[in-house]
């Protein structure tokens, strides 16, 4: 028994991957071809794909956002989790990777479901936001460059609608947001905000660790 969060060894690592992650083919396929990228340690995980798919069925969820796309494989667990009515509007900036994503979102069947803004993350929810998206979203994924992610939270929380959820990923930044004296644009963005949620009555918060930290900021 224990009170605390237990310490993943690669065994138990391994143990709740292979009882508990069902993971559908495209998905599977998409992140084979994205590891011959570089970047790929990027991608989100497949048990964190599944407990975001869930979180969005708990929800109920028809209006999404997620900010940092990358080569897809969030976005698809997303969309795929969402009613045929659902909508996902997905911001990046980089056309390469998310032509990969587009046509993975297109061999999943779910292109429909999915609006890929190229530009910057902040403008395009500042038009959403513009154009009477306030209070409206369900579920919004903050995952793309971290200096950005207090803009991106502000925004979020404005599209939300009570009940709604900001899932955030990145909050343990490798652990580097234990050092309280690193000088780093990233690992400072991030400790800032962590701090701030941890005070902010706007939201019901829990951090999570899956991944590389994951925080859930319901708002109120
Ligand atoms: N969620 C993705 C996944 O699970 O595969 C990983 C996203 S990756 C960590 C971050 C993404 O943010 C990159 O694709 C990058 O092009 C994008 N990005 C960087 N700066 C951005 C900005 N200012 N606005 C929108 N997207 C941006
Ligand atoms: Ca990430």
């Amino acid at each position: 028994m224990s009170n605390r969060t237990l310490f993943l060894t690669n065994e138990l690592y391994k143990y709740m991957i292979s009882s508990s992650v069902r993971e559908p083919d495209v998905l599977n396929q998409l992140r084979r071809e994205t590891a011959h990228d570089p970047m790929s340690a990027m991608q989100i995980s497949p048990e964190q794909g599944q407990f975001m798919a869930l979180l969005i069925k708990l929800l109920k969820a028809t209006k999404a956002i997620e900010i940092g796309v990358y080569t897809g494989y969030s976005s698809l667990c997303i969309a795929l989790a969402l009613p045929p009515n659902g909508k996902l509007i997905a911001c990046d900036v980089n056309e390469d990777w998310t032509s990969i994503a587009r046509r993975y979102w297109g061999k999943a069947g779910v292109s429909e479901k999915i609006d890929l803004h190229l530009a910057p993350g902040i403008e395009t929810l500042d038009h959403l936001i513009l154009n009477g998206g306030a209070n409206s979203y369900d579920f919004i994924f903050i995952d793309a460059d971290k200096k950005n992610y207090d803009s991106y939270y502000e925004r979020a929380i404005n599209l939300l609608r009570p009940g709604g959820i900001i899932v955030i990923d990145n909050v343990f930044w490798l652990g580097k947001v234990t050092n309280h004296k690193i000088i780093d644009e990233d690992t400072n963005a991030i400790q800032y905000l962590n701090k701030k949620l941890h005070n902010d009555q706007r939201i019901d918060l829990s951090m999570l660790p899956i991944g590389d930290g994951l925080t859930l900021a319901m708002k109120r």
